[in-house]
């Protein structure tokens, strides 16, 4: 795939921005149509209230190299993503935010990337021009997702990235229906750069996230990529359990060697403690195999081929699909 101008496509979720469609496709058109790369712009209209719709029929009908859809409702962001990347042709698709946030100038340096070699390219928000609240919740949110998430995710990514055609074959193979791109994208293991760039305000428009949308798509990254929420049960099983020890071994000392008198319902709260405890364990183990189905149930790949020599036929697998 070297070739010198590869096929380009941009993926973009529209939820209510009217201004700002026009705008990013000028900028586009002269990152990539006036640098002689082939390119389409696939807008996936999420459900706007305003005229976006409109706005991107009067830009399909002058430009053939901008191809849009429009969902029935609004699905969010991640799903309209989906959506816009199943149909792109491109050697390279790259998805980015309508509002100009994610500046279309980077994209020519991520292609750079790609043809470097790297099958991912991430753009990390080195500076954010956005409200302290804003700010401060999301490094902190990325800071406890590095941590604790089972595969390696970075801070500050959102969803400006660019991957080869080779990566989007099998994204396409996992269907889950709660979806956290980013961190699908580097659960495939594919080899990725990062490329910092400053992150701008938001121009026109205002966000489409409210807080319960950021608090959704925050609680799905976590749930798909840590077990952590699991495990408090075993840590609280485990203190109430030794705590709950603790006591009965010092009451039960304090009767038979002091000969002091304590009253049934203490013996009985102490004893509660360690049982509560072996309970919360028991819940633990019930959420494991939760768990365990939840992600059966995901049907992702179980591993992904980077290369294969030498093989002159398929994988012999038994499928037994439904
Ligand atoms: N978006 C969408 N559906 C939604 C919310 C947002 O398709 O329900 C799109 C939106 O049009 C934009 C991108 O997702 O292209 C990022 O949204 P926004 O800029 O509102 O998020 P923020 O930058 O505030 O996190
Ligand atoms: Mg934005």
């Amino acid at each position: 795939m070297s070739n010198p101008a590869p096929f380009v496509s941009v993926v973009i979720p529209v939820y209510n921005e009217e201004e700002n469609v026009a705008l990013l496709y000028e900028g586009l058109k002269r990152s990539l149509a006036d640098r002689g790369f082939g390119w389409e712009l696939i807008f996936v209209n999420d459900g706007s209230t305003d005229n976006s719709v409109k706005v991107l029929a009067d830009l399909a009908h002058k430009d053939t190299s901008v191809k849009y859809m429009v969902l029935t409702r609004n699905f969010g962001q991640q799903a309209a993503l989906t959506a816009g990347m199943d149909y792109a042709r491109g050697n390279y698709i790259v998805t980015m935010d309508c509002d100009l946030q994610d500046p279309p100038e980077i994209v020519p340096a991520m292609i750079e990337k790609a043809k470097e070699g790297y099958e991912v390219v991430f753009a990390r928000r080195a500076f954010r021009d956005e409200s302290f609240f804003k700010r401060a919740t999301a490094s902190l949110y990325y800071k406890l997702l590095e941590k604790f998430s089972d595969t390696e995710v970075y801070g500050n990514i959102g969803d400006f990235r660019l991957i080869t055609r080779k990566v989007l074959k099998q994204l396409k193979g996992m269907r889950e229906k709660s979806r956290y791109l980013r961190g699908m994208v580097a659960w495939l293991g594919f080899r990725h750069a990062v490329l910092d760039y400053d992150r701008p305000k938001r121009i026109h428009g205002t966000t489409g996230f409210s807080l319960l949308k950021m608090v959704r798509l925050g609680m799905s990254g976590i749930l798909n990529f840590s077990l952590l929420p699991i495990r408090f049960g075993l840590v609280i099983g485990l203190l109430s359990i030794f705590s709950g020890t603790a006591f009965l071994a010092y009451i039960t000392y304090d009767t038979f060697i002091n000969n002091e008198v304590y009253q049934l319902y203490k013996w009985l709260s102490v004893i509660t403690f360690v049982f509560i405890g072996f309970m919360f364990i028991l819940i633990w183990i019930l959420a494991e195999y939760v768990g365990q189905i939840y992600n059966e149930s995901k049907n992702r790949p179980i591993y992904v081929v980077e290369q294969e020599e030498n093989f002159d036929h398929e994988p012999e697998i038994t499928y037994s699909e439904g």
